[in-house]
This record gives C-alpha cells, sequence and structure tokens, in this order.
C-alpha cells in the first residue's frame, strides 16, 4: 500500500468530505481550514509536486476544477485564491501534488 496520504483519500482508506470527484481529480476540504472555504484539488494519479509535474493537462485541471467549485458554491464572484505550496520554502507538507483554493472571507498579500 502506498505512504502517500492523499493516496490513501484517494483509495478511501483515510476518510475526507468530499466535494468533487471525476476520473481524474478529487476535491475534498482541507482538514485544517485557514479561510471559510479552503479545499485542495488533487489528481488521482500520484505526483510528488509541481517539480516533477509533466502533464499540462491534469495540471490545467486542477485550477479549472478549483474555479466551477468555487462557482457552484457561490463565492468565486467575490473572490478566492488559489495557491500550490512546492517543496519546503514553498511550505509543501504533503507529497502528493494539490492545488490550494482558499475564500469567503478578504486574503492578504504577499503570504508569510
Ligand atoms: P501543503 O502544506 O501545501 O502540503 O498542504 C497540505 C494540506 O493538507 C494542509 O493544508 C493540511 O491541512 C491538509 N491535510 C492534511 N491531512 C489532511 C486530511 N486527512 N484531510 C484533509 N486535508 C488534510
Ligand atoms: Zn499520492
Amino acid at each position: 500500500m502506498s505512504d502517500c496520504l492523499f493516496c490513501k483519500i484517494i483509495a478511501g482508506d483515510i476518510p475526507t468530505e468530499k466535494i468533487y470527484e471525476d476520473a481524474e481529480v478529487l476535491a475534498f476540504h482541507d482538514i485544517r481550514a485557514q479561510a471559510p472555504h479552503h479545499f485542495l484539488v488533487i489528481p488521482k494519479k500520484h505526483i510528488a509536486s509541481l517539480n516533477t509535474a509533466d502533464d499540462a493537462i491534469l495540471i490545467g485541471k486542477l485550477s479549472l476544477t478549483a474555479s466551477k467549485i468555487a462557482k457552484d458554491l457561490c463565492f468565486a464572484d467575490e473572490g478566492y485564491r488559489v495557491v500550490m505550496n512546492c517543496n519546503a520554502n514553498g511550505g509543501q507538507t504533503v507529497y502528493h501534488i494539490h492545488l490550494h483554493c482558499l475564500g469567503g472571507r478578504a486574503l492578504s498579500w504577499p503570504p508569510g
């Protein structure tokens, strides 16, 4: 069995609050939400980080999935942020590529 936390979520071995799923991607609520809306979009295929990603269509689909969900949940018009942390300095803690989507409050810039 994979040691990857998000592969375990995809396999259904760890429960999560799913928002959206299709053959290629899964979206679920972040367990430590940093905003009123905070969900993650991940590919079902294991890719460790942006540094090892080469599937442009799949990586693009993560963003379009986030925007579709933001529209469905009615916070797209007021605005939101999508961010992908990469490696240690980027703050990545789970090495299965994922897009954060945060909304529902004003977000400061730059991030700390
Ligand atoms: P990152 O720091 O960019 O690697 O983000 C990893 C994110 O995964 C963090 O925001 C965590 O709160 C989130 N996370 C970790 N474990 C779980 C889980 N079991 N279910 C949902 N989100 C999780
Ligand atoms: Zn994985």
